[in-house]
C-alpha cells in the first residue's frame, strides 16, 4: 500500500459549476472541491478531504486542551428530559432543542450542549475540595434545530463541537480554571490559522470578563464586533460604550414644528439640517407584563433587542394597531405628553442632553427644545442601544473600529447556575456542603473549518493554511503517459511520504489544466509540478499557492527541501 494518496483513488467529487445554494465563499468552495455534501437542511457529510482537516483541528484543539489539564471523555447524545427539567431548560430551550422519544414513550433531548449531562455525572462522584480543580472535555456532535440553518457547516442542525465543562471549589479557582480556557482557545485560533479577536460577550454591566466568543474576522461574518486600538473589543450586542448624542436644534423653549409626512429620522434630520444624532429615535415595545413602552435613543443608533430584553424580559415591538390602541402616533412618537398608561424609558447615553428634537406625539408635529427634567421624567436611564463605528470605547474613550465576525468559540464562567439547581455539591475545607464553581466552554470544529476556509481562499478557490490542510504538497504529474515523467512524480511522493509528509500525487491521465485547477481549488499548500522538458533537465516546478510563486527546484533535492518548508509552516 502506497504512504501517500493518489488523486485517481481520491473521492472527492468536484463541481465546475458554482452551486446556487451557497452564499458564502466557504460554503460554495467546499461543495466545489468535493469536501461536503448536504444530507439535509443543515446537515452535511464530511467527504474524505473535509475529514481530514477536521482530524487535524481535533489534535490541535485536543493537544491544548491537555496541555492545560483537561481530560478527554465522551458522554452519550442521547440526554433524558429529567435532567433538563431539573436545570429548567427543558422549557426554556425551545424550538432549538432536538428531542426525541423511545418506545416507553420517554423524553429524550440530543445533546446541543451538555451542561445538565456532565453536572449529573460529577454529582454524587466529585465529592471533595482535595479533588477539584477537574476539566472535562469530549469533542463530540451536537444537536441543534436551528431556525435558520445556513452558509454549510456554519450554521447546521448537526454539527461538531469540542465542549468543556470546569469545576472548582471557588471563585478565585473558576477564574484561573477560565483563564486557563481562553489561553488555550486563543492558541488553537493561531495555531488552525484564524486571524481571530477575543471579544466580550457578556454585558459589562456585570462587570469583568465573565464570557468571551473568540470572532474569526470576516466580511461574511453574522456577528457584528466593536473594536478599539486599545485591545479592547465586544459584540455590538454586548457593547456597553460611550454614545456621543448631540444637541437638537432649537432655543431654549419647547417650539412645536410642523413636519408633515416626516416619520422616519433620515427625513426629520434633513428638514432640520441636522445630523441624526441630533434626533432622537422612540421605539415602542410592549413587555413581557403586557405593559405598553415607549424607549427614546439617540437618533444614529440601533435599538438593541437583546439588552432590551434583559430589562424587558420577552418583549415585543408594537404592531400598527397596538400603536393606535395605546394613543400613540406613528413615526411621531415622543417623550412629551405621552398618553396614559405608556411608560417611557431613556438610553443612558442622552442622560446630561439638554436639547432635544422629538416627535410631538401628535400627526406631522416634531418639538424642539425639549429638556428631560422640565419637559418629561422617564422612569430609568437604560443601556437600550448596540454600538457602532465612532462610539467611544469604554475602557479608553478613544473612537472603536467595526468589523465582522464569525463566532469560533466561546468561553463562559457559570458560578453556580447548573450545581445549585441540580443540587451538585462538595464537602469544603470547612466541612461545609457547597455548590461547584462551573465554567463551560465551546470550540465550534465543524464551524471553525468553514471559518478557515472563509478566510483563506482566493479566486482559484481553498487556500489551506498549512496545519490544517488535508494533504500539505499536491505533486502533479503533467504527462503520465512519459515513464520518466511519471516515475519521477512517483520518486518525490515516496520521499515525501517518508518524510512524514501528507502528500497526494496526481496520478490521473488529465490534461495538465484540468490538474492545475484542482490543486488549486482543493488549495493544497505546496505544488511540485512534474512536465517532460523540465524532469529531462533534472528539475521539478515549486508553486506555493498562498503566494503564487513559482520556483525552479532540482529534482534531487525537491523533497527535503519542500519537506523542510511544510515543517516551517506547521505548528
Ligand atoms: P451562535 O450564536 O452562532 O448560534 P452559540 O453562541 O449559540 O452560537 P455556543 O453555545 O457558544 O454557540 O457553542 C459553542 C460553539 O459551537 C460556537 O462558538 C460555535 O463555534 C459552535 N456552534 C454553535 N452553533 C453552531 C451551529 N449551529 N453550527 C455550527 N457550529 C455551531
Ligand atoms: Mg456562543
Amino acid at each position: 500500500m502506497p504512504r501517500y494518496m493518489t488523486m485517481s483513488a481520491l473521492y472527492a467529487p468536484t463541481l465546475k459549476e458554482d452551486p446556487a445554494e451557497a452564499e458564502l465563499a466557504s460554503h460554495r468552495l467546499l461543495l466545489r472541491a468535493g469536501m461536503i455534501r448536504r444530507t439535509a437542511s443543515g446537515v452535511y457529510s464530511y467527504l474524505p478531504l473535509a475529514w481530514r482537516s477536521i482530524k487535524k483541528i481535533e489534535r490541535i484543539v485536543r493537544e491544548e486542551m491537555d496541555a492545560i489539564g483537561a481530560q478527554e471523555m465522551l458522554t452519550p447524545i442521547l440526554s433524558p428530559a429529567e435532567l433538563w427539567e431539573e436545570s429548567g431548560r427543558w422549557s426554556v430551550y425551545g424550538p432549538e432543542l432536538m428531542r426525541v422519544h423511545d418506545r416507553h414513550d420517554r423524553d429524550f433531548a440530543l445533546g446541543p450542549t451538555h451542561e445538565e449531562t456532565i453536572t449529573d455525572l460529577v454529582r454524587g462522584e466529585l465529592r471533595s475540595y482535595k479533588q477539584l480543580p477537574v476539566s472535562l472535555y469530549q469533542i463530540q456532535t451536537k444537536f441543534r434545530d436551528e431556525r435558520r440553518p445556513r452558509f454549510g457547516l456554519m450554521r447546521g442542525r448537526e454539527f461538531i463541537m469540542k465542549d468543556a465543562y470546569s469545576f472548582d471549589a471557588n471563585v478565585e479557582g473558576m477564574q484561573a480554571s477560565y483563564d486557563a480556557m481562553k489561553g488555550a482557545y486563543a492558541r488553537i485560533c493561531e495555531r488552525v490559522g484564524l486571524k481571530a479577536l477575543p471579544v466580550v460577550a457578556d454585558s459589562g454591566q456585570i462587570g469583568g470578563d465573565t464570557s468571551v466568543e473568540f470572532m474569526a474576522l470576516a466580511d461574511a461574518g453574522e456577528a457584528a464586533i466593536v473594536y478599539c486600538d486599545c485591545g479592547y473589543a465586544a459584540d455590538e450586542e454586548a457593547a456597553v460604550v460611550q454614545v456621543k448624542a448631540a444637541e437638537g436644534p432649537g432655543g431654549p423653549e419647547v417650539e412645536r414644528v410642523h413636519t408633515p409626512g416626516l416619520g422616519a429620522i433620515s427625513d426629520v434630520a434633513a428638514f432640520f439640517d441636522v445630523p441624526e444624532s441630533a434626533c432622537r429615535k422612540s421605539i415602542a415595545i410592549v413587555d413581557g407584563e403586557g405593559r405598553a413602552i415607549v424607549c427614546i435613543i439617540p437618533g444614529d443608533h440601533e435599538f438593541n433587542e437583546i439588552k432590551a430584553a434583559k430589562h424587558f424580559g420577552d418583549f415585543r415591538m408594537m404592531g400598527d394597531e397596538e400603536l393606535e390602541d395605546a394613543g400613540l402616533v406613528k413615526g411621531f412618537i415622543g417623550p412629551v405628553g405621552l398618553p396614559e398608561g405608556v411608560a417611557l424609558y431613556c438610553d443612558g447615553s442622552l442622560e446630561g442632553s439638554t436639547c432635544w428634537l422629538v416627535g410631538a406625539n401628535e400627526a406631522d408635529y416634531h418639538l424642539t427644545g425639549v429638556r428631560p427634567g422640565r419637559d418629561f421624567e422617564p422612569i430609568a436611564w437604560l443601556d437600550l442601544v448596540s454600538a457602532k463605528e465612532g462610539d467611544g470605547c469604554p475602557e479608553c474613550g478613544l473612537p472603536l473600529h467595526e468589523a465582522r465576525g464569525i463566532e469560533v468559540s466561546q468561553v463562559f464562567q457559570l458560578g453556580t447556575k447548573y450545581s445549585e439547581s441540580m443540587h451538585a455539591t462538595f464537602a469544603d475545607e470547612d466541612g461545609q456542603e457547597k455548590p461547584f464553581q462551573m465554567g463551560c466552554y465551546g470550540v465550534g470544529i465543524s464551524r471553525t473549518l468553514a471559518a478557515v476556509v472563509e478566510q483563506s481562499n482566493d479566486e482559484h478557490g481553498i487556500v489551506w493554511p498549512v496545519p490544517v490542510a488535508p494533504y500539505e504538497v499536491a505533486v502533479l504529474a503533467l504527462s503520465m503517459k512519459d515513464a520518466e515523467v511519471a516515475d519521477a512524480a512517483r520518486g518525490l511522493s515516496e520521499a515525501l511520504a517518508e518524510a512524514g509528509i501528507d502528500v497526494i500525487f496526481d496520478d490521473r491521465d488529465e490534461r495538465a489544466g484540468v490538474k492545475f485547477a484542482e490543486a488549486d481549488l482543493m488549495g493544497f499548500p505546496y505544488q511540485l509540478v512534474c512536465g517532460k522538458r523540465g524532469i529531462a533537465n533534472g528539475v521539478c516546478e515549486l508553486k506555493d499557492r498562498a503566494t503564487g510563486e513559482r520556483s525552479e527546484v532540482a529534482l534531487a533535492e525537491a523533497a527535503a527541501m519542500v519537506a523542510s518548508l511544510v515543517r516551517e509552516r506547521r505548528s
